[in-house]
């Protein structure tokens, strides 16, 4: 029984409708499935529509960018209601996101690449627009020739056309979604970039605020790390989510429920994060 707890869809910088991905997810074999838009919840109903004509459980998520050093920290968050502090701040950041936006656009402008505001929102095909959406116009282009490529050079933190977001604290996000009756999981935690001490004791530190889980099932993490992640949740009294982080064409290879081929996340996580929510 597998499940799938980190996906995108075409309402942030995905490449598939929530129908999609939830037809994705009951073909893969899934019995349950969390949609995790980057800061948005635009997605959810339909999806949530779907699942139920399907029969697949549906858990109501988004992801949430915070400000972390070295690295970045992406906050998953899971049962989140329409209505709510959480949400209000999505709103906030969505805002700020639109004012990257702009600032990356003159960037590339600026360095004499001539991709227009439409067409970056034409790849969209939503009103949430990332980074990838800018990697798909300058593969179009003939600027880059993957999206890999798109962030080296362009658009990832150290590089030309790179603007930071607003700074928001991971605490911050931590209690808004606790007042908001949501579960919150460290997504991709490798991307922190700290060592396993640190790592320790910003565990304890976040738990302390309310975190629920570290995300320890994960497409491109290796089967021990995995393991080693899961150890690391369960010291911590975390639960071990995981999931693809499915992202359609916008990150090749990469599948729902299975991600390259490997992943396998047991539904009993679920369980144990719905005993959190009730308790
Ligand atoms: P944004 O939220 O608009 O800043 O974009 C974040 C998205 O860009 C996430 O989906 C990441 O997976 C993707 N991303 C970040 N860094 C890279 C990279 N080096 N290569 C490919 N995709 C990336
Ligand atoms: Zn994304
Ligand atoms: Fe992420
Ligand atoms: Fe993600």
């Amino acid at each position: 029984m597998v499940i799938d707890l980190h996906t995108h869809s075409r309402f942030s910088d995905g490449s598939a409708t929530p129908t999609e991905v939830i037809d994705l997810a009951v073909e893969a074999g899934c019995t349950a499935i969390a949609l995790t838009d980057h800061d948005g919840l635009a997605g959810l109903t339909e999806a949530e529509n779907r699942a139920a004509a399907t029969g697949i459980a549906f858990v109501r998520g988004c992801e949430v960018s915070a400000s972390f050093q070295p690295g970045s920290l992406h906050l998953l968050c899971y049962f989140v209601p329409a209505e709510g502090p959480l949400s209000k701040k999505l709103a906030d950041l969505r805002a700020d996101r639109e004012r990257r936006n702009e600032q990356l656009l003159q960037l590339l402008n600026d360095l004499r690449i001539e991709i227009t505001r439409e067409e970056v929102e034409v790849e969209a095909g939503s009103d949430v627009i990332g980074r990838p959406h800018f990697a798909a116009v300058l593969i179009r282009h003939g600027v880059v020739d993957s999206i890999e490529e798109a962030f080296q050079r362009f658009l990832a933190k150290g590089a030309p056309a790179y603007v930071e977001r607003e700074h928001v604290e991971p605490v911050e996000i931590l209690e808004l979604a606790a007042r908001s009756g949501a579960l919150t999981s460290i997504a991709h935690p490798m991307t922190l970039g700290l060592a396993p001490a640190e790592l320790d004791r910003l565990l304890d530190d976040y738990a302390g605020s309310g975190l629920t889980g570290l995300e320890s099932y994960y497409s491109s993490y290796d089967a021990d790390l995995q393991k080693d992640l899961v150890a690391i949740a369960r010291h911590h009294d975390l639960v071990p989510t995981g999931g693809s982080d499915f992202h359609g064409t916008f990150k090749p290879g990469l599948q729902i429920g299975i991600g390259r081929g490997e992943l396998c996340v047991p539904d009993e996580v679920l369980d144990e994060l719905r005993s959190r929510r009730a308790s």
